[in-house]
């Protein structure tokens, strides 16, 4: 038989779990045609892997790189990380299906994490923003049908939850996304118009979700509990599961400086849930802190109208004042230090702490915060600080560790790749878990881990042929060095590739060799 590639010599991980067995891939095309012993087998290329763990490569169930990925289609940051597929469309926020006048007003809503997409994409439908990576872009895209969209396209930036024939509506736009190849649909814990829903209103999206046969990614809510079943959080993820019979995806668990050390008051809910019936996962990202857009601070009175009239309201005196108390007397964020991360207008301020950056104005961090996001025409990004002590970063590094050691359990990256001081997760969050947290903490096997990264998420999200190393499967394989593997992206130097990475194919094409980037655009709309 004549190969295309063969990677020889490695020890291979099937990413099911099984502890690793040496080996030989054979490639041709775009997918793994034999595995064994192929040293008497003609290829065009022959790799040796003596002393390489190669596996099937990282599926990634959570990123926000769908604006990075159209201006940078190389994608070295989760290329890199040895991610070969991206699910995006998270947290409720992204572009289809709109038309064009809703996709350019939400496209700058959401400009401080998606970026400026060109203004003339169609995204139209599910089908169209597909087109828009197939084929054309390093890594694999799923995409996630996203709760802002589907409202901004219905009732525009309107704080009411839907009800009647808007719902039944929204309801069918849900579902022809899913048959369209969407793998689900996905919520957010206090961003724009999604949040103004109520749990009545998600029960009769995520029945919609059940029968299209998709899976429904909750980022649990926070805040304002008024409208969300129990005040929000898990609790409203699970009963919204319980009541619409949809499985249930968690996005981004994790223990906070609050909650360090004490994982099973999170997850208990979540395993009773489990007993009685309900089908839930969900994914976890391996640092102390997060990252978002700092429009999202602004309560929904302030919201209402979407960008335009959130611009006039920062720019008028007697609602400056309001919104600053408001700011200041907030239980949660934003006053709690963060650092800027994107401020296309104000780039000296990246990287800076919202706190410096109000020194060197000589104003109140509040005040800073609506004059940067008017300046910027809401375009804020921001890292949340990672807690002060040592020991309270390692507690919560072994939460993560604990948390991933669960089988309903993924890995994700959580990818934010704007402005010039971005979270680290965006390049380090892969390596970060398989080589530092790993062999520091050896709580769990190499072949667990890697089955967190890749078989489970598969099967999740229903990407065949995706996710193992077996013949008849896509040649999505990442090679690495489990010795060496590592991050070296940090909170203050954050834009530091991982070490010890050094292949990385996709669809069966070299899309990283040695270390580097090949430029090769083999990525697929999946599943
Ligand atoms: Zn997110």
């Amino acid at each position: 038989m004549n190969f295309d590639l063969i990677l020889s010599g490695g020890q291979l991980l099937d990413g099911m779990g099984t502890p690793a067995v040496s080996a030989d891939v054979g490639i041709i095309g775009e997918k793994i045609e034999a595995i064994g012993d192929l040293s008497q087998a003609r290829a065009r290329r022959v790799i040796p892997l003596q002393g390489l763990t190669v596996a099937p490569g990282f599926i990634d169930t959570h990123t926000h790189s769908e604006g990075a990925l159209l201006h940078d289609p190389q994608h070295a940051c989760g290329l890199r990380q040895g991610i070969t597929t991206e699910i995006v469309g998270l947290d409720g926020m992204s572009w289809a299906p709109l038309s064009p006048p809703n996709f350019r007003l939400y496209a700058r809503y959401l400009g401080g994490i998606l970026g400026d997409p060109p203004p003339d994409l169609d995204m139209s439908s599910i089908a169209a923003f597909r087109a828009h990576y197939h084929r054309k872009v390093a890594v694999n895209v799923a995409y996630l049908v996203p709760h802002g969209a589907i409202r901004l396209e219905l009732l525009g930036f309107r704080g009411l939850p839907l009800r009647g024939e808007t719902l039944q509506a929204a309801r069918r736009i849900l579902r022809k996304g899913i048959e369209q190849g969407a793998v689900g649909f996905s919520t957010g814990a206090a961003y724009y118009p999604g949040y103004w829903a109520d749990t009545r209103e998600l029960v009769e999206m995520c029945r919609a979700v059940r029968e299209a046969g998709g899976v429904y990614v909750n980022e649990p809510r926070v805040g304002t509990p008024c409208r969300a079943f129990g005040g929000g959080g898990i609790t409203e993820g699970l009963e919204i599961a319980r009541r619409s019979g949809a499985p249930v995806h968690f996005a981004h668990l994790r223990t906070t400086e609050e909650t360090a050390g004490r994982l099973k008051e999170l997850t208990a809910p979540i395993d009773r849930a489990k007993d009685q019936g309900v089908d839930c996962t969900m994914d976890i990202y391996p640092y102390p802190s997060g990252s978002s857009i700092a429009v999202s601070f602004l309560p929904g009175e302030m919201q209402e109208g979407g960008p335009d009239a959130i611009l006039e309201r920062l720019a008028d005196p007697g609602q400056r004042d309001s919104l600053r108390d408001h700011l200041e007397s907030r239980l949660f964020a934003p006053l709690e230090p963060v650092t800027l991360s994107c401020l296309p207008r104000n780039p000296h301020l990246e990287g800076k702490s919202l706190a410096e950056a109000a020194l060197q104005r000589g104003d109140s961090p509040a005040q800073t915060l609506c004059d940067l996001l008017l300046e910027e025409e809401l375009k804020v990004g921001y890292v949340n600080a990672p807690p002060a002590i040592p020991a309270l970063r390692e507690a919560i590094d072994r939460d993560c560790l604990q948390l991933l050691a669960r089988p309903d359990a993924m890995a994700c990256s959580d990818i934010t790749p704007l402005g010039s001081a971005p979270h680290p997760r965006c390049y380090g969050a892969f390596p970060r878990f398989l080589g530092r947290l790993r062999r520091r903490h050896r709580t769990l096997s190499l072949e667990t881990m890697v089955q967190r990264m890749t078989d489970g998420p598969a099967r999740r999200f229903g990407m065949t042929g995706r996710g193992r190393l077996q013949p008849g499967y896509f040649a999505d394989l990442v090679v690495f060095d489990p010795d060496t593997v590592t991050d070296t992206a940090t909170y203050e130097d954050p834009r530091q590739f991982p070490e010890g990475i050094p292949w990385v194919v996709v669809n069966g094409q070299i899309a990283v060799e040695g270390g580097r980037c090949t430029g090769v655009l083999a990525g697929q709309a999946v599943p």
